[in-house]
């Protein structure tokens, strides 16, 4: 709980303030949050800022003061929101499902059971960049090259690691597999370091455009065949999705066919339910401007930003869904 502090409610006892002769003391309350996201370049990062930004207009009547910090991921951000010293994180549908069933990176720790569900965000496709002149077209052609498949914390090594088994492509063996950040994966495949990333973000995303601005040219590269049906079948996240080319028109003429997750927003059964309750209500209520923040948040209603959750609702969250109708 090294964060706790900054949860815990600072006392602002600024003296006393003077009204109409009679002395009222003053007690504003600051409640300090902080949302984990990503790396900038992505989308997790504008997401925490945009739900930050809707949140702080109303400071003056909730006294909560939020904002984002830049981290390696979705399973960072679990694990930081576990251990106290985050109150939220975003993270992929597949990452909370795993923590919440004791799988992946929390094989050994088991149910991960303090995990709460707030809400579910943007679609998130598993997006396969690669140089033109390493003549990659499919998973397949991966084999021999210099691939990145993610950091570890990072939400998206799982799935580079999924896609490649179900083209029986080892990582360990069949492939020179780099683990950095999202955020480092378009210079190294500029500077020719890298023949290729993996990236489950949404679209459009700084991270792709970045990589497609460059001197050497990129195409993203589909995820689909029989392989994928496969994958589709063996785990329950996964859904098929596809990344329009139109935002990245450097890369292509057709739209990419391929894997997808959820963004979702989690918090820990101990934050407050007051806070979480004006968080959910903020962001529904002006869910509206909070779609024009990004073009990922198009797809976005009030009904499906409550699927492709695994973890309980956060009781704060819950109240407010019943508040308005959305559940029973
Ligand atoms: N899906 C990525 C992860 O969980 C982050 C994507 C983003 O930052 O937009 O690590």
């Amino acid at each position: 709980m090294r964060r706790a502090l900054l949860l815990a409610t600072i006392m602002v006892c600024a003296g006393a303030l003077i009204l109409g002769g009679a002395v009222v003391p003053v007690q504003a309350k600051t409640t300090f949050v902080t949302i984990g996201t990503g790396g900038i370049t992505g989308v997790y990062y504008p997401t925490g800022g945009a739900i930050c930004k809707i949140v702080n207009n109303k400071r003056d009547q909730y006294g909560i003061r939020c904002t984002v910090e830049s981290t390696g991921g979705s399973v960072f951000n679990i694990n930081a929101v576990l251990a106290g010293d985050l109150e939220f994180g975003i993270a992929q549908s597949d990452r909370q499902y795993q923590a919440i069933k004791g799988e992946a990176e929390w094989q050994d720790k088991g149910p991960q059971q303090d995990l709460r569900a707030v809400f579910s965000i943007h679609p998130e496709a598993i997006t396969l960049v690669a140089a033109e002149d390493a003549g990659i077209k499919s998973v397949q052609d991966l084999k021999g090259k210099r691939v990145n498949i993610g950091n570890p914390g990072s939400g998206q090594r799982q799935n580079s690691i999924d896609v490649l088994e179900a083209f029986g492509i080892d990582w360990e063996k069949d492939l020179q597999a780099e683990q950095v950040k999202a955020a480092e994966a378009p210079s190294l495949l500029q500077d020719g370091r890298i023949d290729a990333f993996f990236y489950t973000v949404g679209h459009p995303s700084g991270a792709i455009k970045e990589a497609a601005a460059g001197r050497r040219k990129v195409r993203i590269v589909p995820i689909t065949g029989p392989e994928v049906d496969n994958l589709l079948k063996k785990y329950p996240y996964y859904a098929k999705a596809v990344i329009p080319i139109e935002f990245y028109p450097d890369t292509g003429t057709e739209d990419i066919q391929t894997v997808g997750v959820k963004a979702t927003f989690v918090t820990s059964a101990k934050v407050p339910e007051d806070v979480v309750y004006a968080i959910v209500k903020e962001v529904f209520d002006n869910l509206e401007e909070f779609k024009k923040l990004h073009p990922a948040y198009s797809v976005l209603t009030r009904e499906n930003m409550l699927e492709g959750l695994s973890a309980p609702f956060h009781p704060g969250a819950l109240k407010y869904y019943k508040e308005v109708g959305l559940m029973k």
